[in-house]
């Protein structure tokens, strides 16, 4: 069996995947490839499948599913797999960094540092403890991250159609009533058609004005003009995000937006995630063997 792996992974995951049999990171063997294995930048789409006849297995080492045409692949016969339970603790994690350094004004007390300033008394800070955060999308980083947010003594509400309970956040049964509590909101959304431009200008209106809103879910789930607009009038406070309309965000609008903090798609790219995600491929490998998938 030849098996693709179209992008870098954890570095040892090539030598293991020689078990299960030929192995090439050349796109151009997708031709003749029986399972690709691809993260965010390889597009597996229709003529991707339509160039590679022997293809019987997709596999996304990681969440979304977004790069591949799954609908499409099925009608071929090919098998679709992601890891969907590895990155929960990495994306969290960044997450929480990125809801810390908000309100710390870390990366603009850094640049003044760094340009000679000395912004003691105009840096002025605040604490998350006692502050009221909004997890939407309490899957299983939404999980995650309410559990931290609860050790450092946040009040943390939920919305989730798909989830009613929750050992970390108070679940609320509608978005508007969540979002007019929140100091913090903290998205963990799929783009889905219940979540594309979500988060427009009639949305943030319903928001307490200064809010914080961190997006390490998608970033088609808010209208980034929208989103802009508020920064300028500060309706928002600050948002941080690593997801973007596209990777890398050419030309948008966040770019020069006043109170952002980006980072680059970096979520799941802990160094401890990628050896997960690697167990998790060769197990699917086992199964695929196996005739379990
Ligand atoms: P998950 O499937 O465990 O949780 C997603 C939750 O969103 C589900 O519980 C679902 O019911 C809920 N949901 C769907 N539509 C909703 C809506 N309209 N309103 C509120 N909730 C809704 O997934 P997860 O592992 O927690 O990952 C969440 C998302 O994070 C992924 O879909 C992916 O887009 C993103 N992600 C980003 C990175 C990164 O690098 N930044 C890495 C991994 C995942």
């Amino acid at each position: 069996m030849k098996i693709l792996l179209a992008e870098s992974f954890d570095a040892s995951l090539a030598e293991k995947l020689r078990a299960y049999g030929e192995v090439t990171q050349n796109l151009a063997d997708a031709a003749t490839a029986e399972v690709v294995i691809v993260r965010s930048k390889v597009k597996v789409d229709k003529a991707f499948i339509d160039a590679a006849p022997n293809l019987k297995l997709a596999i996304r080492g990681g969440v979304g599913m977004d790069n591949i045409d799954k609908a499409y692949a099925e009608s071929k016969n090919i098998l679709v797999r992601n890891t969907p339970k590895a990155s929960s603790i990495a994306v969290a994690e960044l997450a929480f960094a990125l809801m810390i350094a908000l309100p710390n004004h870390l990366t603009a007390a850094h640049r003044s540092m760094v340009e000679g300033k000395w912004l003691k008394k105009e840096l002025e800070r605040t604490e998350l403890y006692g502050k009221t955060l909004g997890v939407i999308g309490c899957g299983r980083i939404g999980q995650q991250l309410a559990k931290r947010a609860q050790a450092f003594g946040m009040l943390v509400h939920g919305y989730d159609p798909g989830v009613t309970e929750s050992d970390y956040m108070q679940m609320e049964k509608d978005l508007q009533t969540l979002l007019g509590k929140c100091d913090y909101l903290s998205l963990h959304l799929p783009l889905n058609d219940s979540t594309r431009g979500l988060f427009n200008a009639e949305l943030i209106a319903k928001t307490k004005t200064g809010v914080y809103i961190i997006n390490t879910g998608r970033g088609k789930t808010i209208v980034e003009e929208d989103m802009v607009q508020a920064l300028q009038s500060g309706k928002v406070a600050g948002y941080a995000t690593d997801v973007y309309y596209s990777d890398p965000p050419t030309g948008s609008p966040l770019l020069s937006a006043p109170n952002v903090l980006l980072t680059p798609h970096l979520g799941a790219a802990s160094k401890e995630n990628m050896q997960r995600i690697g167990y998790d491929i060769l197990e699917l490998l086992d199964n695929y063997k196996s005739g379990r998938l």
